[in-house]
This record gives C-alpha cells, structure tokens and sequence, in this order.
C-alpha cells in the first residue's frame, strides 16, 4: 500500500504518494462499488501527496484562480463574531436585538457587550427608584387596585367556605352528605336513626371524645 498517514495532510484526505497510486486507488474503488461517484487525483497544495476528489480537473483549474475560501480558525471566528457584536452595540442597537441578528445567544452578547465597555450592567441594587408624585388620580388608582386585590381575597375565602361546608343533598335511595371531599351515602332510615343519635349525643352531658354506638 502505498498510502502515507492521513493526519499529515491538513485536509484530512486520503493520501498517495503518486498520481499513479491515486488513480490505483480509485479503479479498485470502482471495480468494488461501480455506482460510487468518480473520484480524479490531483496534487494537494497543503501536503507533498496527492489525493482523491470528486472535483473534476478541468474545475479544480477553475477554482484555482479564485481566491480560495478561508476558513478561520474557531477563535478567529470568535473574534470576528465579536467585533460584529460590538459595532451592533456602538450603532445603538439592544443586546436582545444583536442576539436576534447574530444568531448568538443573549448571554454571550451580553458578556461581549459589558467586558467592551459598551453596556453598563443594570442590577436592581443600583438602579435609581423614580417615585411618582402622589396625586389624587395615582392614589384613586391606588385605591381602585387594593380595591380589586380585596375583592379577588374575598371571593378565594367564599370559595374556600363552601368548599369546607357540610353538604346535604339527595341521593338515590336516601341522603348523601358531603364534607371536603368525603362522602357518606345513607338511607332515609339510616338518616332518621343518625338524627335521633345525633341529638340525644349533643344534648346529653359527655365527655368530649364519646363514639356515638
Ligand atoms: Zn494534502
């Protein structure tokens, strides 16, 4: 075989030492998959090998005379990423909006932003509290408010209440009482017999945690 190690190549290719070798390379890729796209050799500019790319030569040609496209390295991209950022920022526009265009994340352009200068950090702690001036209109408003908010508490207790109360009502075959989500089903004798024993367990004098039997 006479491949080189792919890692020496910065384009991570497959390597050969020949033309020749490519081209071997590529006929024993046909003869196995035949519906693999073609592949022509050609002498790489970043390594002394050659590789193997579906580019046929007459556009690698092509591609030659114009500038080839630069890739950065990823902190060069950050840097740019960053200037970009902080020319937003200096045109005046809102981190949020920078974010929107940028396609960066909020936090990120925030951290650019205030570490240039750009953005001065707002905290609760320091920012200057603007009272308004009382008027009769901001406390009848005021009024209108604390009025609103009493009335939704009233009506959360009265609701809270009738939850809570003991509901008798009718059932099938006699009466159903209900409290807070329990519910006892009893007959119309049952009921006589619960109200003749409740009455008789309330007036006579007990003890205070007497069963009724
Ligand atoms: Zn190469």
């Amino acid at each position: 075989m006479t491949t080189i190690n792919p890692s020496e190549c910065p384009t991570k290719k497959k390597c050969f030492a020949s033309r020749e070798a490519a081209l071997r390379f590529e006929e024993e890729v046909q003869a196995k998959y035949p519906n693999q796209m073609r592949q022509y050799a050609y002498a790489c500019e970043d390594c002394p090998n050659w590789h193997l790319s579906s580019l046929p030569p007459e556009a690698r040609e092509l591609s030659k005379s114009r500038p080839a496209p630069v890739i950065p390295p990823a902190d060069h991209k950050d840097t740019t990423r960053r200037e970009q950022i902080l020319a937003l920022k200096r045109q005046g526009l809102s981190i949020t909006e920078i974010a929107r265009r940028t396609g960066v994340v909020y936090q990120t352009a925030y951290g650019y932003c205030v570490n240039a200068g750009l953005h001065i950090p707002t905290s609760s702690g320091t920012r200057p509290s603007i009272k308004p001036a009382l008027t009769v209109e901001s406390l009848s408003r005021e009024e209108q408010e604390l009025q609103a908010k009493l009335h939704d508490i009233q009506r959360k207790r009265q609701q809270l209440i009738e939850a809570k109360a003991l509901k008798i009502g009718s059932c099938s075959q006699g009466v159903r009482i209900e409290k807070e989500g329990n519910i006892l089903a009893l007959s119309f004798g049952d009921a006589e017999q619960l109200i003749e024993k409740l009455s008789d367990y309330l007036t006579a004098p007990q003890p205070a945690s007497t069963a009724i039997s």
